[in-house]
């Protein structure tokens, strides 16, 4: 099966429909989306808002410094000043395009607070922003006539030629097809499902670092993973996320004994960055030796199940009313800050090959991403993606003066790997808390797993179990990798080993360059 396109697109988030919204003006364009449903996306279920400087109180500048410090030294400052300096453009033509955020009586735009943030600057539609924002997207997308969609389509490898990408192989009902296009956008989002404990839905297994990585790209900053606090955490049900928009609106943290612990381990108490409530709540489980809660029930309660009735809901299916009872609550893997690496117009290091949105790092988030900062990135870099693809391509792509990683290291042969298997190592020994001597175990174990799984996958290539095995453990071998090398403590990243920053050394980017495989002769 042999699809040609101008303009090929895989991933259907805030992303992919971005950019797709200008290419369709500029040529065709071939949409692939792995789920069935095109909807089911991390964009769908962004629940707290989107970050952006349009309030009276705010500006570019401001939305810049907060964007900043939470990167903790590692963002690139260019990438910022576009993310907060194009934004609010973008954002308002969301609006034109028809997506409802909600509103203050007087009709003026209602700003959320969330953590890290100096001023009220998220827009929300409730708490299921992510939803709306898609459902206009979509809407405006799918309307286009030179917008083609394939559903249950996953993508498998990108199609390099002479060192140019020009389209991408995908199953699709068990079939192997190919599509020829002289541009390609990654907008594959995020990675959580390499952990055993994540916020994310199952199509999150970092596809666009795994499909880059093989056609040669350079990724980074891949040890850098976002651990959001609070997901609910009731036996046997999902991992449903618990929003930052709750705290910002003033719930409190409490442990068994139900005191508020947080000012003891941080100053800005449940408002800290992420990364540092996550660690609080798991080191005050530990010293408890029992559940930590959430609670709303000091706050009214009509309110609370009028501005969070999705969170509200899923607490109700879990027995639990969010108005009024405490929420067992724990951190889980939530967001990706590394990824393929980009410049300024989502340009890959190779020419022909371009990433956007979660899959991509173009350095705004830094070593830990501000909350409600990547709707926006996949919103104003999407844009920008569509711009870059319509150029063609020139010899040589993305240069950066960045550090490469050590090479790979002989292993072992091994089987190919159980998913639980793989998810729970990389929860328990590159998770929240790492360390020298775990790492040192994990990093061949996993290397052993991505060589066979590819292995495997070779031979049954139209097999999308084993694929979704091979990106599992290439992601989680290359997230190791970084967590093993990087000596220092720094935003996402925290080595019990190296518990401070270490601007000396460390403030520089963990790059690897992808692993060639040998070009399949031309058809
Ligand atoms: C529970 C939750 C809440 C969040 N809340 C917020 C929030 O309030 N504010 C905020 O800014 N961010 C939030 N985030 C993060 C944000 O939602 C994501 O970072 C963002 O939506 C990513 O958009 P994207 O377009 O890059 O990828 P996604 O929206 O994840 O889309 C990826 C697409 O790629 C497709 N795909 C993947 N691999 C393949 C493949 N191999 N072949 C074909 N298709 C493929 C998927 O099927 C999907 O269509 C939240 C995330 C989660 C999980």
């Amino acid at each position: 099966m042999q699809v040609a396109t101008d303009f090929l697109i895989i991933g259907s988030g805030i992303a992919g429909l971005r950019a797709a919204a200008d290419l369709a003006a500029l040529g065709d364009v071939l949409i692939l989306t792995k789920a069935d449903e095109p909807a089911e996306t991390n964009t769908g279920y962004a629940q707290g808002g989107i970050a952006v400087a349009l309030g009276p109180d705010d500006s570019p500048a401001l939305h810049a410094a907060d964007t900043l410090a939470a990167g903790d030294g590692l963002c690139d400052e260019a990438a910022v000043s576009v993310l907060v300096g194009e934004g609010p453009r973008y954002v308002r033509e969301l609006s034109e395009w028809g997506v409802r955020f909600d509103g203050e009586a007087d009709g003026a735009l209602a700003f959320g607070r969330e953590a890290a943030h100096s001023v009220r600057r998220v827009l929300h539609a409730r708490d299921a922003t992510g939803r709306e924002i898609a459902r206009a997207l979509w809407a405006r997308v799918s309307a286009l006539p030179r917008v083609r969609f394939r559903a249950g389509a996953r993508a498998i490898e990108v199609i390099v030629r002479d060192g140019v990408a020009c389209g991408a192989r995908f199953i699709e009902h068990g079939r192997i097809g190919e599509v020829r296009a002289r541009a390609t956008l990654l907008a594959t989002g995020g990675a959580g499902q390499v952990f055993l404990e994540t916020s994310n839905p199952p199509i999150a297994t970092g596809d666009g670092v795994t499909l880059a990585w093989y056609a040669g790209a350079r990724v980074a900053d891949l040890e850098f993973v976002q651990f959001h606090p609070t997901v609910l955490a009731v036996e046997g049900r999902p991992r449903f996320l618990l929003s930052e928009a709750l705290r910002g609106e003033d719930a409190h943290l409490l442990n068994a004994a139900g005191e508020r612990f947080m000012t003891r381990y941080e100053p800005a108490g449940e408002l800290a960055a992420r990364d540092l409530v996550s660690r609080a709540i798991a080191r005050e489980a530990r010293r408890t030796g029992a559940p930590i809660y959430l609670s709303m029930a000091h706050l009214d309660a009509a309110w609370v199940h009028d501005r969070f009735p999705n969170i509200a809901a899923a607490c109700r299916a879990a027995g639990l009313d969010l108005a009024r009872d405490r929420i067992p609550v724990s951190p889980a893997a939530h967001y990706a800050m590394g990824g393929v690496e980009t410049d300024l117009w989502a340009r890959t290091s190779v020419p022909g090959l371009f990433a956007a949105g979660e899959a991509a790092c173009t350095g705004v988030h830094g070593a830990n991403r501000l909350a409600s900062n990547s709707l926006l990135e996949g919103l104003v870099f999407g844009a920008r993606a569509a711009i870059a693809m319509a150029t063609p391509p020139q010899a040589g792509g993305l240069t950066h003066g960045r550090v490469d990683a050590a090479a790979l290291r002989p292993v072992a042969a091994t089987d190919v790997p159980d998913e639980r298997a793989l998810r729970t190592l990389m929860w328990h020994d590159v998770g929240l808390v790492r360390e020298r001597a775990a790492l040192d175990a994990a990093v061949p174990v996993l290397e052993g797993w991505r060589r066979a799984a590819r292995a495997a996958w070779r031979l049954a290539e139209a097999d999308p179990a084993l694929w979704r095995l091979v990106s599992l453990s290439t992601v989680g071998a290359l997230v190791a990798r970084g967590a093993l090398r990087r000596e220092e403590s720094r935003g996402g990243h925290y080595r019990a080993d190296f518990p401070r920053r270490d601007d000396v050394h460390w403030q520089i980017h963990i790059v690897e360059r992808g692993h060639v495989e040998a070009e399949a002769p031309e058809q």
